[in-house]
C-alpha cells in the first residue's frame, strides 16, 4: 500500500506516515487521520517508498478534497513560513486555512445571509421609517445593494435590521454565492480627482512597473492623499484583469474604508474582518481564488487569500504593530506581503505616515523605491506642534491649567477637541496614603488599575478584577488614594468643567465591538460630541474633520524604556494623532505635554518631523548596532517555577554558540511575571540573518526534543516587535 507523509496540527516539527490503499493522492488535499485516541485533519506532503515505522502504520480514515485546498503558491508560501519563522508545518498550515477548512468542511462555501429591500428601487423612503433614524440610515443603504447580514452587524444591531424585516421592507434570504458571480467588470468611466504632482510621480511609478516584484514604500503626510493613490494605481490593475489584494491594520477596517474601494469601481469588494462567520470567510476565500474578486481587502491574516491572478498588494499604515501575530505562528504580515509579492512578481507598496525604520531603511539604500507625498491633499494646513512644559506645575486629572482654558477656546469657536492619555480606566494605581503599600495583582506583580464606575480594581495584564477594597492590607488605614490618571479620570473631570459640551470616552472599555466603534465614529462626525478622550484608538487613521485641538497628556514613559523601539513608537504615536487634527477647512494644533520639555527626540520631532526624526533615529540604531542594522530572534518561556525557564534557556544557549552570533541572557522578560507564570527570555543577534535561521535550524529538532521542553511553555520569535 502507498505510504503518504501528512503534516499535522501539532508542535512537532516532523511529518506523520500513513497508508492508504489509492496512489496519486495530491499534495495540499486534507485528509482524517487517526491520531492516538483522536482523529486530526492532516494535510497531504508528498508520498514515500520506505517508513521506520512500517508495521505501525494505520490507514487514512478519510480523503476530504479530490482537488488541493492548499495550492502550489500556497504551499511555497507554508514552506517558506516554516523554514523563516522555524515553526511545525502542519501548524503553519492550520494557521494559513480559513476556519472552516481547519474543522474538516467542505471547500464549498454553504449559501450566505443577504438583507434586500422587498420592493427593488423605490427611492421614496417609507413613512414607517421617519422616526427610526438608524432603520432609515440602513434603508438608503440597501437601495444601492444588497448586503450579508454579518457586514451589517459591523454598523447596526440586531434589532435595526429585525426591525426593517418585522415592518416587510426588507428581507433575509440565503443566497449561494458560489453560483452566482460572475468576474468583475469596471465601469466605462471613472471619476476621480486629477492628482497633484506629487501623486502623479508616485502613480506613474507604480503603474509602469506593473509586471514585475517592485516594492514601494509610499511615505506621505496624513492626509497626503496616499489612498488616491492607491486608488488610481489600482485601477490600471483591475484594467488588466487582475486582482488586488489590500492590507489594513486591526481597527481601520471600517465601512467608510470599504465603501471608498467601492465607490469608486462600482465592483464588489471582498472584506475579511473579524465578524464574519467561518463560512462567510470561506466565500471570500474562494471567490478571491476563482478571480471572481478583484480588490480584496482584510487584516493581517487575509495575507494568506489566494487569488487566481495576483495584481498588486497593497499594506496601508504599514508600520502598524497589529501586521505582527503575536502568539502561534509569529508572523509579520507585511514582511510576508514582500515574500508574496516576489513569488507573484508584482508590486507591493507599503504606505504610511510614520514608515517603520525597518521599512525606511530598506528604501534609503535603495532595496524598495522611496515615494514621498509632502503636502496635505486639498486646503487642509498641518497641525501646529507645541510641547508645553508641566515641571511643578499643578496638574488636575493630568490636565495643566493652561492646556484647560485652550481646550475651552476651542470648544467656544464651536470645534471639536481631543485629548489622549495611554491608560484607560480611573487610574492606574491604588495606594495607601499612610504606609504607600501600592495593591497589586498577584499574579503578575503589577499594580492594579482603578475602574471607579465599575467599582472594581482590575489587573490590565490578566484581567482579573476584585472589589475596591475599603482599607489598605498593610495597615489597615481607611485612606486609599489613586495615583496617575486614566481616560475614565480625565472624561469625569472635563464633564464637571464643561457640562454643556458632550465628551465622549473612546477606549477599549468603551468600545466594545466593532459596530460601536463605527457608530461613535459617525456621532463624533456628525457632530454629537465636542470633547474625545481615548487611547491608542484614537490614533489609528479615522477622519474627525472638526477637531482643531489635540492634547497629549503624558508620553514620558517611552523617553525612558528599556525597549529600545519605545522612541519610534512614541513618535509615531504623536505624529498620527497630530495628523487628527485641522484635516478639514480649520487649521488645527497640538499639544504635548511634558516633563521633558528639552528632549532632543521631542525637539527634533516637533521642530523638524517625523521624516527627520526618522532618519535620525536610524543613525543611532546603526551606531548601537541594533535592528534594522542587525537581527533578532527571541526564545520566550513561561514556567511556574523560575528557575525551569532560566535551565532550558541555558541548554539552548549552549547550542546556538557562534563566533558570529551575540546571545544575551538568559535573562527576566520585561514584564517578569504573567498570570502566576515567570517569563524569561534568550535575545540572539547577528549581523546576518541567514546565519540566525541557520543556527536555529541546525537545533530547532534538538531544543524541542530537550527534557525541559515538555514541562514549560516556550517559542521561538524571528524579527521580534516587543521584549514585553
Ligand atoms: P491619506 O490616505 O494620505 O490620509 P487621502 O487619500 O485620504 O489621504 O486624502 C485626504 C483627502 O484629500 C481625501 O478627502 C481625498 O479625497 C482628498 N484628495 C486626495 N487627493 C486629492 C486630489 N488630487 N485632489 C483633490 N482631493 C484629493
Ligand atoms: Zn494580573
Amino acid at each position: 500500500m502507498p505510504i503518504y507523509q501528512v503534516a499535522l496540527p501539532l508542535p512537532k516539527r516532523q511529518l506523520f506516515d500513513y497508508l492508504y490503499e489509492h496512489t496519486g493522492l495530491q499534495p495540499g488535499c486534507r485528509v482524517r487521520v487517526p491520531f492516538g485516541p483522536r482523529e486530526l485533519i492532516g494535510i497531504i506532503i508528498t508520498t514515500t517508498e520506505d517508513s521506520p515505522f512500517l508495521n505501525k502504520l494505520k490507514p487514512i480514515t478519510q480523503v476530504i478534497d479530490q482537488q488541493p485546498v492548499i495550492d502550489k503558491t500556497l504551499l511555497s508560501l507554508c514552506n517558506w513560513l516554516a523554514g523563516y519563522y522555524h515553526h511545525p508545518i502542519g501548524e503553519v498550515m492550520h494557521t494559513v486555512l480559513p476556519v472552516a477548512l481547519r474543522k474538516g468542511e467542505s471547500d464549498k462555501p454553504k449559501p450566505i445571509q443577504v438583507l434586500s429591500l422587498i420592493e427593488g428601487n423605490q427611492t421614496v423612503i417609507p413613512e414607517q421609517l421617519n422616526r427610526a433614524k438608524k432603520q432609515r440610515e440602513l434603508y438608503i443603504e440597501l437601495l444601492e445593494r444588497a448586503i450579508p447580514v454579518s457586514s451589517l452587524k459591523q454598523t447596526y444591531t440586531d434589532t435595526v435590521i429585525k426591525g426593517l424585516v418585522e415592518k416587510r421592507i426588507a428581507k433575509i434570504e440565503s443566497v449561494d454565492e458560489q453560483n452566482e458571480a460572475t468576474e468583475f467588470t469596471l465601469p466605462e468611466a471613472i471619476e476621480k480627482p486629477q492628482p497633484n504632482v506629487e501623486q502623479a510621480l508616485a502613480i506613474t511609478a507604480i503603474t509602469q512597473s506593473l509586471a514585475k516584484y517592485r516594492c514601494f514604500l509610499l511615505e506621505g503626510i496624513t492626509g497626503s492623499g496616499k489612498t488616491e493613490v492607491y486608488l488610481q494605481s489600482i485601477e490600471e490593475v483591475l484594467k488588466n484583469h487582475q486582482q488586488v489584494l489590500i492590507l489594513v491594520p486591526e481597527i481601520g477596517l471600517t465601512p467608510q474604508t470599504v465603501k471608498r474601494f467601492e465607490k469608486r469601481f462600482e465592483i464588489e469588494v471582498g472584506i475579511l474582518h473579524s465578524n464574519l462567520t467561518d463560512n462567510e470567510r470561506l466565500a471570500v476565500w474562494q471567490k478571491s481564488r476563482s478571480g471572481k474578486l478583484g480588490i480584496i481587502i482584510g487584516t493581517r491574516s487575509s495575507i494568506f487569500t489566494p487569488m487566481a491572478r495576483p495584481g498588486m498588494i497593497i499594506v496601508d499604515e504599514e508600520h502598524d504593530a497589529s501586521y505582527k501575530q503575536q502568539d502561534g505562528l509569529k508572523y509579520s504580515a507585511r514582511d510576508l506581503a514582500v515574500i508574496r509579492a516576489k513569488e507573484h512578481k508584482i508590486p507591493l507598496i507599503l504606505g504610511s505616515a510614520t514608515p517603520s525604520l525597518e521599512s525606511l531603511n530598506n528604501a534609503l539604500t535603495g532595496r524598495y523605491q522611496l515615494l514621498q507625498l509632502h503636502q496635505r491633499a486639498g486646503n487642509a494646513q498641518q497641525a501646529k506642534q507645541s510641547v508645553l512644559d508641566i515641571t511643578n506645575q499643578p496638574l488636575t486629572a493630568g490636565l495643566a491649567a493652561g492646556m484647560l482654558t485652550r481646550v475651552e477656546q476651542h470648544l467656544k469657536a464651536g470645534n471639536q477637541v481631543m485629548l489622549f492619555v495611554n491608560r484607560r480606566g480611573f487610574a492606574p494605581a491604588l495606594l495607601c496614603h499612610q504606609c504607600g503599600h501600592v495593591e497589586e495583582c498577584r499574579r503578575c506583580n503589577k499594580p492594579y488599575t482603578v475602574h471607579k464606575s465599575l467599582h472594581k480594581m482590575q489587573c490590565h495584564h490578566c484581567g482579573a478584577a476584585k472589589p475596591l477594597p475599603k482599607q489598605c492590607r498593610e495597615c489597615g488605614h481607611h485612606e486609599l488614594i489613586t495615583q496617575g490618571v486614566g481616560t475614565e479620570q480625565l472624561t469625569m473631570y472635563l464633564e464637571q468643567e464643561f457640562p454643556q459640551y458632550s465628551a465622549v470616552r473612546i477606549d477599549s472599555d468603551s468600545v466594545r465591538g466593532k459596530a460601536k466603534l463605527d457608530n461613535l465614529l459617525t456621532e463624533i462626525n456628525g457632530g454629537a460630541h465636542q470633547i474625545l478622550i481615548g487611547t491608542q484608538i484614537l490614533s489609528k487613521g479615522h477622519h474627525f474633520p472638526n477637531v482643531t485641538l489635540v492634547v497629549i497628556l503624558d508620553a514620558d514613559g517611552a523617553l525612558f524604556s528599556a525597549d529600545f523601539r519605545a522612541s519610534e513608537h512614541l513618535a509615531q504615536l504623536i505624529t498620527q494623532l497630530s495628523g487628527r487634527a485641522g484635516r478639514a477647512e480649520k487649521p488645527g494644533e497640538m499639544w504635548l505635554q511634558t516633563h521633558q520639555p528639552g528632549h532632543p527626540l521631542l525637539q527634533d520631532l516637533i521642530h523638524n518631523g517625523y521624516g527627520h526624526f526618522a532618519r535620525f533615529a536610524l543613525s543611532e540604531r546603526k551606531l548601537a548596532n541594533l535592528p534594522p542594522f542587525s537581527f533578532h530572534a527571541l526564545f520566550r518561556t513561561e514556567s511556574l517555577k523560575a528557575q525551569d525557564g532560566f535551565e532550558f534557556l541555558s541548554h539552548v544557549s549552549q547550542m546556538l554558540q557562534h563566533p558570529q552570533v551575540h546571545l544575551v541572557g538568559p535573562i527576566p522578560a520585561i514584564m517578569e511575571k504573567r498570570q502566576g507564570k515567570y517569563r524569561m527570555q534568550l535575545l540572539v543577534q547577528s549581523q546576518s540573518r541567514g546565519l540566525i535561521n541557520k543556527v536555529i535550524g541546525h537545533f530547532a529538532a534538538e531544543i524541542e526534543a530537550l527534557p525541559m521542553a515538555r514541562k514549560i511553555r516556550w517559542s521561538i520569535d524571528i524579527d521580534p516587535q516587543d521584549f514585553m
